[in-house]
Parts: C-alpha cells; structure tokens; sequence
C-alpha cells in the first residue's frame, strides 16, 4: 500500500488513517447491520486498534442493543454522529465501516457473511466466498493477517483465551477466534 486509507465522519470532525491492510473485509448481510445502517449490508475493514490513527475528534462510544440480546459498540462522530467503526467484545480489533473511507471503491470485501438474510435482490459476486452465517478465520484468513493477530504480542493485549470467547464476546456473530462459540 502506497498511500494509507484514510476516512471520517460526514462532517469532518472524525478522521481516520488506517496505517495497515485491514486484516480480513467483511460485507455483513446480517439484520443487526441492515438496521443499524438502514441498508442492506455493511462493510467493515477489520484492522488491529492500534493501527487506527485517530487524526482529529475522537469518536464517542454508543453501545447499541443487537437482536440476540446483546449489545455492539459503534463509536460515532460526537458532532454529526456519523458511525465510523465498531467493537464487538475484542477490543483490540476495530470494524472500520468502508462507507466512511474516502475511497470507498478501494477495498473489496474478502467474505460475505449472514447471506441468510441476506436481501433476495442482491447478486453476491463468484469472485469472493460467502457463508451463511459466520466462518472459522483460520481457514480464510491469509495468514499473514493470522500472524498479525496471534502471535505479535503487542497486538494479542485484551484478546481472550479461546476457552473464554463465547463469554467475551457474548457469542457475537462476529467472534474473532472462530465460529465454535456461535449461536447457530
Ligand atoms: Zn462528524
Ligand atoms: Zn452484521
């Protein structure tokens, strides 16, 4: 990468530069997301905290209630509100929304998840793998991400043993350590 992404809110009190390769994209077809959005899916950069540089206002956290029970941190422009990431119960990982990049043609989700609910009158592309609900990491990611998030111990800080994830992470469709912990 040349040039690091960079984002932010609509009115420009957020911005954001990301100063990695997201570790894994999602287009997230869940009903959490389509409400949340008021869309039909979302698309979230996932990418370690620390490589979120915050450049101006630090967004403010709202956590949101989920269908499940649950609740979701989107951390919110404080002035227009706009959601430029969220936090599901790792909190050394950020779901940067890709709508808030400057150039949102720039990344291409590696993964479409939920396509259970996915809506009827989207074509999903050959071209990326899709799952109905959620998938295990370590078969998709490029390892290269795996390694970033596994074993550099500066990274690893706050992130749960496996035998501790469906605590965590309440058992959020978004568990990072794998899918054993889902709620089908
Ligand atoms: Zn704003
Ligand atoms: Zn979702």
């Amino acid at each position: 990468m040349s040039v690091a992404r960079e984002g932010g809110c609509a009115c420009g009190a957020v911005r954001y530069r990301l100063t990695a390769e997201p570790l894994f994209t999602h287009c997230c077809h869940c009903l959490n997301c389509q409400r949340q959005t008021g869309s039909a899916f979302v698309i979230n950069l996932l990418i370690e905290t620390d490589r979120v540089e915050l450049l101006a206002d630090l967004p403010h956290p709202v956590d949101v209630p989920r269908d499940d029970g649950s609740t979701q941190r989107i951390f919110r422009c404080p002035t227009c509100q706009v959601a430029v990431f969220s936090q599901y119960g790792h909190p050394g990982v950020r779901f940067v929304r890709g709508g808030t990049l400057d150039d949102p043609a720039g990344v291409t989700p590696d993964v479409h998840i939920f396509t259970r609910s996915k809506l009827p009158w989207i074509t999903l592309p050959e071209s990326a793998p899709a799952v109905e609900v959620y998938y295990d990491s370590k078969a998709l990611w490029p390892a290269t991400s795996l390694e970033r998030l596994g074993s550099d111990g500066t990274r690893t800080r706050g992130l749960p043993p496996e035998s501790a994830c469906a605590t965590s992470c309440h058992g959020a469709d978004t568990c990072l350590v794998g899918s054993r912990s889902l709620r089908a």
